[in-house]
């Protein structure tokens, strides 16, 4: 056992291992795999697996494969392939030299098939997919066997051997392997091993017209590769008899499968056929959009690697199902980001401030502090002005009880600047508040009070030093905890998800900031600059989380 290992919080999968090393059933060896099937981007739940894949294997001193898992042409693309290796890459994790494909082992898979057929272990079938699934039974009902079950071996293999030349159309034939019609385990009562799909692949072309299904495949990919430990979700465990039955047969290299409990997120879904409904009904600008729980709208967002596989560890490894409340992942990325971003001020609802005993044309450049979690990260100077901004919020008339911000005849506190009193409104003809006036008292400068009490502080810009920016503001994409299980989900979609404000006021250090920098708008929470729509002058910035922590607040109820 290795020092890391000794120190992590315990998890059974490790345990598991553990107790493989010591009675050395893989030699002491730890080789897992990550197996994606390229149909859609990565989202949190994968994250959860790959630190699980990646982990292990790095605390064990083994290697991770990434593999996909490409047995269904018609809804992989290349385009998914890319962006999975993106978002591992992203994550934080390296397969090195280890990236394989199932589409890899085709052939192999081809001749194991024939093996199975000759020792009178599979067969092919013509049952429709509506007569076999009235064949297979129920739970408590036990299937029937196919007119086609005992043709022997000799025609089934003339037969698949049409089939992968391109004999027949698709659905006419299968090949299936002999197991139990009666099996009271669904998944061996003869389960498909290949079926016709005139469709070309994004890797082998159109060399196959016949395709393993993942069953068939995955087992024996682990095993080809040499995995020791076969970790995945615990929708598995019932296939997991199957995936034994097949290397048994064909007495290779035997993989221990281990099952866990996939994470649930609340107020999102994770199906990729859900999020690809989403995307192609336009509910949401893609599988990068801000609001998905995938990896690259995470990013897009704002979220770190490093606040994501903080959310993975804390979260642990269990095999009971359970819902992981959003607001813990919000706080993993809150914390990260705290001790990281460099604050700045962005005014994103402004409202006029005229200082009116300041002189016209003065500037003066008022040094204010990067991060007061990082003293490594210094300081900036923010120009100040007669003519400022601060947020509409932040002044009302009249104010209501406990307003410690601007209102006629209130001090307050510009950050890193000067105290201000408010000295009056001006108002548009329709009596909303065009412009605040104050004067400020120049002996504060740097926020001192001179010993008076002074409540609110304030964020600002200097008006014509500031710069127009367009600011996203993002709330849950569902408003139900489990919308899968409202009657419809598309029902329970919050269609207050965004809110878009398009003319904020940030301080002109903002200017240069590249894509995907992340900031602390003082009092607004963490925003990040949009990978996508962000231009040199026509900035726009992603808000990740808001600074108010809401986890603190369910831990603390229990709830
Ligand atoms: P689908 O959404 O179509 O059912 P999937 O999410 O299982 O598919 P895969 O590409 O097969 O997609 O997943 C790759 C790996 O990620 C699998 O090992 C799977 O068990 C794991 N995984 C998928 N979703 C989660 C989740 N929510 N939590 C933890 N692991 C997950
Ligand atoms: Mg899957």
């Amino acid at each position: 056992m290795s020092e890391e290992a000794r120190e992590k919080p315990s998890n059974f999968i490790r345990d598991i291992i553990l107790e493989h090393n010591r009675t050395g059933r893989f030699g002491g060896r730890v080789v897992t795999r990550f197996p994606p099937e390229p149909n859609g981007y990565l989202h949190i739940g994968h994250a959860k697996a790959i630190c699980i894949d990646f982990g292990m294997a790095q605390e064990f001193g083994g290697r991770c494969h990434l593999r996909f898992d490409d047995t269904n042409p018609t809804k992989e693309s290349q385009e998914y392939v890319d962006a999975i290796m993106r978002d591992v890459r992203w994550l934080g994790f390296d397969w090195g030299p280890h990236l394989y494909h199932a589409s890899d082992y085709f052939e192999q898979l081809y001749a194991w098939a024939v093996q199975l057929i000759k020792a009178g272990k599979a067969y092919v079938d013509e049952l429709t997919a509506e007569e076999m699934r009235e064949h297979r039974g129920t739970l408590t009902e036990g299937g029937r066997e196919s007119p086609h079950r005992s043709r022997p071996a000799e025609e089934s293999l003339d037969l698949l051997e049409r089939m992968r030349r391109g004999e027949f159309e698709e659905g006419a034939k299968t090949l299936r392997a002999r197991i139990d019609m009666t099996s009271g385990n669904l998944n061996l009562r003869d389960p498909v091993m290949y079926r016709i799909r005139k469709a070309p692949h994004q890797r082998t072309g159109d060399a196959w017209c016949i395709y393993p299904m993942y069953d068939w495949a995955h087992g024996q990919s682990d095993s080809i590769e040499g995995v020791t430990h076969s970790i995945c979700t615990l929708e598995y465990e019932d296939h997991r008899p199957l995936y034994d039955w097949y290397l048994d047969q064909l007495g290779v290299h035997h993989p221990q499968q281990i099952e866990f409990a996939r994470l649930n997120l609340s107020h999102t879904v994770m199906s990729k056929r859900k999020l690809l409904e989403l995307v192609n009904a336009g509910l949401v600008t893609g599988w990068d959009d801000p609001r998905m729980p995938t990896l690259a709208g995470l990013r897009r967002r704002g979220y770190t690697p490093e606040a994501i596989r903080d959310f993975c560890e804390r979260i642990g490894v269990a095999k009971a199902d359970n819902l992981v409340q959003v607001a813990l992942l919000e706080h993993c990325l809150r914390e990260d980001l705290n001790r990281r971003a460099e604050r700045r001020m962005a005014v994103l609802r402004p409202l006029r401030l005229v200082v009116e005993n300041y002189p016209e044309g003065k500037v003066e450049e008022l040094p204010a502090i990067n991060n007061p979690e990082d003293p490594s990260a210094g300081s900036r100077r923010v120009p100040w002005s007669r003519v400022l901004y601060i947020e509409q919020d932040d002044f009302r008339d009249p104010p209501p009880p406990k307003y410690f911000r601007l209102s006629p005849g209130a001090e307050v506190r510009l950050r890193y600047a000067y105290i201000v009193r408010c000295t009056g409104v001006t108002r548009a003809a329709d009596g909303t508040v065009a412009e605040v006036r104050c004067e400020y008292d120049p002996a504060s400068r740097g926020g001192d009070s001179g010993g008076r009490r002074v409540k609110g502080t304030l964020h600002w810009v200097s008006a014509s030093h500031s710069i127009g920016a367009e600011a996203r503001l993002y709330d849950t994409l569902f408003t139900a905890p489990r919308p899968d299980e409202a009657e419809e989900w598309k029902s329970v979609l919050n269609p207050k998800s965004l809110e878009v404000l398009r003319s904020c006021r940030v301080e002109p250090a903002l200017a240069g900031a590249p894509a995907e920098a992340r900031f602390q708008f003082e009092r607004q929470g963490y925003f990040c600059v949009d990978a996508r729509d962000s231009r040199p002058g026509a900035l726009v910035f992603n808000r990740a989380v808001g600074l108010r922590d809401t986890w603190a607040k369910i831990e603390k109820g229990g709830g």
